[in-house]
């Protein structure tokens, strides 16, 4: 049975029926993994042992009735997530060694739902990147074509979905890391509104910006698994008060909606395929009743600065934890602590790390604080206004979620700004803490996945993953080859 292929739903039903057990469930996706993974390299972590436990335990509670949405059914988890027991390594060498004391909030919620986590997913180095290629344990490569990038950092957390290798994972998203690699590996990728799910137990990258968020095989999937990971245990003061479950969102009408397009987004840069496939699916939208309004999101030319001033300079505050002595790697060269220090940051990170810590800490000191952060910051406040003022106007907004497919493996590798631009589609929506949402909507014509994003309201998850699915039903997936494989 291709059980790869099921929505959440399904597996529910098929698990509930006793059509399969969750043991069965569990070890399809397990020999997939193995079947696949030296090509794909999605997973750092396959948790064979632990999954199989966990299964077995789930299998009880749908025996005994005790059924929760998630019971016995497997998801794949991004390696900055904390997991209780197992290895969670950022991608980085700092932290190879550092086995997770406790669960993530999301990660909790989801074991108190019975889940089965198989394994912790391929990232780019602490989430900084938009390729997989600086992970410690080697590039992770896209299902579609081994040759490009999966697009990243939650990389492997998208290729593992677009290979079929778990029904769904949860990933990162700091400034796009989410919806990039989604829209490269032709699947669906939500990055919640900041503050609606649990931060506590991800590894931080950049505090104000990280939210974690599904990667599915469509819309319905990615609001099951919100629903799921959608947990208040008090340990992440940022949280929103009050969040209740999406429920019954997908039987509302969305005629009458009004999507908005920022001329920004559609201006040079963006590949004429990429713009001619997103605006198919704005003709899609056209034809059931939407209203499309040209808006403007002046700030964008200045969006990637202001966002890699502000990234960079709370990944230096958070990253100075690293020091030998916590956590993870520690350095054997030295006489002194700070000789050690050195050492272990010298050995620890990647270059890619090595430069965002230099950046922020330059953007952060004394003499150009004013000149760099403070203005970032207030370019932040101008892009959240800008946002306002589109949505006095419209219900949703819809962009490109990349300005390209897919790239080959090492192409914008030896140039940081050419990968950094590749961010220009996302960005804005962290700065701002909105919600957004990547959808595919065709391929290019060497057969690399497309995706637009409609970013939402504020905690208006229901309405974008509404929409999402309205356009997911009308539309053809065209599914990588080794989704396709038995
Ligand atoms: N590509 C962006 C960066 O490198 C986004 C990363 C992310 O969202 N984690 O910072």
């Amino acid at each position: 049975m291709n059980f790869h292929l099921k929505s959440f739903k399904e597996l529910r039903y098929l698990l509930d029926n006793h059509d399969i057990t969750a043991v069965e469930l569990t070890q399809h996706f397990l020999a997939r993994a193995k079947k696949v993974e030296g090509e794909i390299n999605s997973y750092i972590t396959l948790c064979e042992k632990e999954a199989l436990e966990q299964a077995e335990a789930a299998q009880k509670r749908i025996d005994a009735g005790d059924i929760a949405p998630m019971t016995g059914i497997p998801v794949a988890i991004k390696d900055n997530i904390c997991t209780k027991g197992v290895r969670t390594s950022c991608g980085s060498k700092m932290l190879d060694t550092f086995i997770a004391p406790y669960d993530a909030t999301v990660v909790a919620a989801l074991k108190a739902q019975g889940a089965v986590i198989l394994g912790k997913n391929n990232m780019d180095e602490f989430a900084m990147g938009a390729s997989t290629t600086t992970s410690y344990y080697g590039t992770c490569r896209n299902p579609y074509d081994i040759s490009r990038v999966p697009g990243g950092s939650s990389g492997g957390s998208a290729a593992c979905v677009s290979a079929g290798l778990a029904p769904a994972s949860l990933g990162s998203d700091t400034g796009g890391s989410i919806r990039q690699p989604a829209s490269f590996c032709g699947v669906t990728g939500l990055k919640p509104t900041y503050g609606r799910v649990s931060r506590y137990g991800l590894v931080a990258f950049a505090s104000s910006l990280d939210q974690i968020g599904p990667i599915a095989k469509s819309a319905r999937d990615c609001a099951y698994l919100l629903d799921a990971i959608t947990y208040d245990d008090g340990h992440d003061m940022t949280l929103a008060k009050g969040l209740a479950p999406l429920g019954d969102i997908f039987d509302k009408d969305i005629s009458g909606k009004k999507i908005g397009l920022p001329k920004e987004f559609f201006a040079e840069g963006i590949a004429p395929q990429v713009k001619e496939a997103v605006m198919s699916a704005v003709l899609k939208y056209k034809e059931m009743g939407c209203e499309i309004v040209d808006v403007s999101l002046p700030s964008l030319p200045y969006a990637i600065a202001a966002y890699y001033l502000i990234a960079s300079a709370e990944a230096s505050s958070n990253l100075a934890r690293y020091d030998g002595v916590k956590y993870g790697h520690r350095s054997g060269e030295g006489d002194t602590f700070e000789e050690v220090l050195i050492n272990t940051r010298n050995e620890g990170f990647g270059d890619e790390v090595k430069r965002r810590i230099l950046l922020g800490t330059y953007a952060l000191s004394s003499g150009y604080f004013d000149a760099y952060y403070k203005k970032a910051t207030l370019l932040r406040e101008k892009i959240r206004k800008e946002y306002e003022a589109i949505f006095e106007e419209c219900d949703v907004i819809l962009t490109p979620t990349a300005p390209d497919t897919a790239f080959k493996i090492g192409e914008k590798s030896d140039d940081p700004t050419q990968m950094y631009l590749a961010d220009i589609c996302t960005v804005t929506v962290n700065i701002a803490g909105l919600p957004a949402i990547s959808v595919p909507c065709g391929n290019d014509s060497e057969g690399m996945p497309i995706g637009f994003s409609l970013v939402g309201k504020a905690f208006d998850e229901a309405v974008i993953l509404n929409m999402a699915d309205k356009y997911e039903r009308v539309s053809e997936r065209v599914l990588s080859d080794y989704m396709l494989q038995d």
